[in-house]
């Protein structure tokens, strides 16, 4: 019986992807022995953390690295860091910035709600949000004219939780950066490529160990060796209270060091989506094919158009079943307004893509036959 059953907890099969609400998560078995012997022994944090910044920066290529306790910390703390600094006076009376540089600036399209909202995450970190242009339509005068001598920072998003047309480039946020002389931070939190934004000359990258790396509950934030120092440095004012744990910090290590975004196994998780999708395409009212990624990504879900007529419930409907049951599945539910629902692989666990047909065979037949 596994942990969660033992609390009393059902089991969930997550066909969603990489969601908080289900854990992020389930680590490689070398990643949690790495985090188990981490947590049996001590260890001096002040030096473990300029060694996470090593690896760190290996991993991204930046000049250094600060682990924290997830992606949202990471946005706080790069806030902090760049109106605070490394001046303890300025660390200790953050969230409070007055008569301090404090605006951070963000395209409106990018305000978004990951889970929480971005803005409440740059508040926590002393910033007074500046929001600029429209939700769909940003100019790059809008964000030059909102630049005066109180702002501390850009910060850029990149997500599929943001709009995406409309908005300006990264590219355009760094040369401005430049001209006025002022930190960016990208919020890369779900995105694979750990160097792209630091090559293109972000300062400051914020990335979740839980998600694209598969690591434990935990973040980084990788960038310029000052900003990075400055980082650190908040973890004696509000970072205290979004600490990191040794063992977080030891199974990020593991992750990154094993991380590979080439070698993703796409061929074992295609093979699983295809059987699936042949499984559940036999079923009544039910349409299903395979579909990549909305971003691009290398990844492969299979899609499930439902005809309503013929199964006699929703999309939403099925979800809600699903999720209902023991042990209860979790669908990728984007476009569940739309009659569709997806199955996402990367998280199965051997062999429960079999369970999933099995129950979806059981509540699709049963509506068949007018129960
Ligand atoms: C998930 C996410 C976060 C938060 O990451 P955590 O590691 O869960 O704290 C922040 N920003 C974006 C865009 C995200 O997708």
């Amino acid at each position: 019986m596994g942990i969660y059953q033992q609390l009393g907890l059902k089991q969930v099969i997550n066909a969603s992807g990489k969601m908080t609400a289900l854990g992020a998560s389930a680590v490689h078995p070398s990643i949690a022995k790495a985090m188990g012997e981490a947590a049996m022994d001590y260890v001096e944090i002040s030096e473990l953390m300029i060694v996470a910044g090593r690896h760190i920066a290996e991993a991204t290529g930046a000049e250094d690295g600060c682990p924290t306790s997830g992606a949202a910390a990471g946005i706080a703390i790069s806030v902090a860091a760049v109106i605070a600094g490394c001046h303890l006076s300025l660390i200790e009376r953050l969230p409070f910035s007055e008569g301090m540089k404090n605006k951070i600036i963000i395209q409106k399209g990018h305000a978004v709600h990951f889970g929480a909202s971005v803005q409440q995450m740059i508040a926590l970190g002393g910033g007074k949000v500046v929001e600029v242009g429209h939700a769909n339509h940003v100019e790059a005068d809008h964000l030059r004219e909102a630049i005066d001598d109180q702002t501390a920072a850009l910060l850029y998003v990149k997500s599929h939780h943001a709009i995406q047309k409309g908005m300006q480039s990264l590219d355009t946020m760094i040369q401005l950066g430049r001209e006025f002389g002022l930190p960016v931070i990208v919020d890369a939190a779900a995105e694979e490529d750990l160097r792209r934004y630091v090559a293109m000359g972000a300062d400051l990258v914020i990335y979740s160990g839980g998600k694209a790396i598969g690591g434990p509950t935990s973040g980084f934030i990788a960038g310029r060796a000052d900003l990075v120092a400055a980082c650190r440095a908040q973890y004696k004012g509000v970072g205290r209270a979004m600490k990191v744990g040794k063992e977080a910090i030891a199974g990020l290590l593991a992750a990154l060091g094993q991380y590979d975004p080439e070698k993703q196994n796409v061929t074992e998780q295609r093979r699983r989506v295809e059987w699936l999708a042949g499984e559940l395409d036999r079923l009544p009212g039910v349409k299903a094919r395979i579909a990549q990624d909305e971003a691009g990504r290398e990844i492969y879900r299979v899609q499930v158009q439902l005809d309503k007529r013929v199964t006699g419930m929703t999309a939403h409907e099925l979800t809600r079943q699903l999720e209902q049951g023991n042990p209860a599945i979790f669908t990728r539910n984007h476009y569940v307004n739309t009659g569709v629902i997806a199955f996402d692989p990367r998280p199965f666990h051997e062999g429960q893509e079999h369970i999933i047909a099995a129950r979806m065979k059981e509540l699709l037949q049963k509506q068949g036959e007018g129960e």
